[in-house]
């Protein structure tokens, strides 16, 4: 007698959810259809996606012990199962009941079982305890590597990517931003000068959908280091994709500070000062929306606008300057528009653009792309001032009452880069840190930068790390030998 198939369904939120919609499944060595599967749509995965999203609240606060408890518990009732599972592999997939009773059914047992215990001691094995058997890692270069690099930092940032490449055995092609190409010219010739053989090190100059385009596509790349926008990052992880190739993005933000009441303005609002309007704004790490608590609001506004005004603004050469001009017309261009989208979303200009007297520039700078410190309150957390990177020497000030409040309005953005917290209490900045979904987090201080800590954003502001060791990780591929002996 012939079973009817078996009916699969759904795993969404700790139940089993029947979805109409079926495909059919053959047992590979009948043709048969043995098994119906669900059709999901896009509404289940939702579902599955906020079930998870849900759960993700309390299984990432769980002790570590616990999770391992439950990887061990599900090693343990896979084990008590194994025939079954491997003859249902064996009907499934079609391999041999003795090779999937063998290798696949364990080695299942076995990922639980294995990372399970090595993840909860930290530990990092070379060299597997299994007698007549000698296994270990080599970690190997990738290839050629692109390295794409904006305006904003040139050399800082390109060096950033090429040191690492070519410390793990790459080689690396170079696409500094077309608006900043002179440093990157310049390391070259340092390059040659100290004889680093040709060929290691190569900068293409060009603009990004031709060049850039050209060299994250070309089939011997194989790994893509990229540091610029968002929109563009997205459009080169689309294109690398189907080459499976490496990608490491470190792309926009819209960091925020957070200044509780406890906080040491005297020491909070030069160095707030700084991280808004440093290399005019245009710093991924920025501060471009700061939350202070309402009971030092109204003094805070007046002591960061006071010394806001008494910055100066002018030719990058001239003495004293704090703010030189933005990097090119269309930031130039797009700043205005967003102190003008400002206005229109209620936003009230208290320093800088358009509210106070017009620089008094040289003549020769009469045309430069130079803009004034300039600080808006008023916005709502949904603007769009408040929402997208503006990427110029401008920031936003608005109040807050609790802790709990602000850290939801904080995360409120698509973007993850950084933030930073003020306060004197170290429970505050402990506690609000842990919940703060950035790549990194200061606290009463701001850029202040060790090689050896990872670098990197999540959300919208990128994927991957830097850093000596997560470098490492990124410009190597891992390749395990097994010798039997
Ligand atoms: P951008 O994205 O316009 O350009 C960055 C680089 O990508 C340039 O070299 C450009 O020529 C190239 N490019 C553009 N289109 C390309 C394409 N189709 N294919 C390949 N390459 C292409 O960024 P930008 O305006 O030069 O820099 C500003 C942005 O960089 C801001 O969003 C800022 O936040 C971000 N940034 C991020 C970090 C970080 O570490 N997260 C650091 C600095 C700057």
């Amino acid at each position: 007698m012939v079973s009817p198939p078996l009916h699969l369904r759904n795993y969404i939120g700790g139940h089993f959810v029947d979805v109409p919609a079926r495909l059919e499944s053959r047992d590979p060595s009948t043709g048969q259809v043995t098994v119906t599967v669900p059709d999901s749509d896009r509404g289940h995965v939702d579902e599955a996606v906020k079930a998870a999203a849900e759960a993700f609240k309390s299984w990432s606060k769980l002790p570590v012990q616990q999770r391992t408890d439950y990887c061990l518990k599900i090693a343990a009732i896979l084990e008590s199962r194994l025939d079954e599972f491997a003859e249902a592999e064996s009907r499934d997939q079609g391999k041999p009941v003795w090779l999937a009773r063998a290798v696949d059914a364990p080695r299942a047992v076995l990922n639980f079982r294995a990372y399970a215990e090595s993840l909860n001691h930290e530990l990092m094995t070379s060299n597997t305890p299994t007698p007549g058997v000698l296994n270990y890692t080599l970690r190997q270069p990738v290839g050629v590597v692109a390295a794409i690099s904006p305006w904003n930092l040139p050399i800082y940032l390109l060096t950033f990517k090429i040191a690492p490449a070519i410390m793990t055995g790459n080689t690396v092609v170079c696409k500094p931003s077309e608006f900043t190409s002179v440093t990157a010219y310049k390391l070259a010739e340092v390059i040659q000068e100290a004889g680093v053989p040709a060929g290691v090190v190569n900068m293409v100059f060009g603009s990004g959908p031709g060049a850039g385009e050209a060299l994250v596509t070309h089939p011997e790349v194989k790994l893509v280091s990229f540091t610029g926008s968002t929109a563009v990052g997205r459009h080169i992880n689309q294109l690398c994709a189907p080459h499976f190739k490496k990608v490491s993005l470190e792309m926009g933000g819209k960091n925020a500070a957070v200044v509780f009441g406890d906080a040491d303005l005297t020491e909070a609002i030069p160095t707030l000062i700084r991280a808004a309007f440093v290399n005019s704004g245009q710093v991924c790490l920025c501060a471009s929306r700061v939350y202070v608590h309402s009971d030092i609001y109204e003094q805070f506004v007046e002591l960061f606008v006071k010394e806001t005004r008494s910055k100066k603004v002018g030719p990058p050469c001239s003495e004293g300057v704090f703010m030189g001009p933005v990097n090119n017309r269309v930031q130039f261009e797009k700043v205005k528009r967003y102190l003008e989208i400002a206005r229109d979303e209620g936003g009230v200009i208290r320093c800088g653009e358009t509210v106070d007297p017009p620089l008094n520039l040289p003549e020769e700078n009469a045309e430069g792309y130079f803009l004034q410190p300039t600080v808006i309150t008023g916005l709502s957390d949904g603007s769009r001032c408040m929402q997208e990177e503006i990427f110029g020497p401008v920031t936003c000030l608005t109040p807050f009452d609790s802790e709990e409040e602000v850290i939801s309005r904080v995360n409120s953005t698509q973007y993850g880069l950084c933030a930073s917290v003020w306060s004197s209490s170290l429970s505050t900045v402990h506690r609000v840190s842990e919940q703060l979904q950035v790549g990194t987090v200061w606290n009463n201080c701001w850029l202040v930068r060790s090689l050896d800590m990872p670098f990197g954003g999540i959300k919208l502001s990128g994927i991957g790390a830097e850093s000596t060791r997560e470098s490492i990780e990124f410009y190597t591929n891992w390749k395990t030998v097994c010798v039997k002996f």
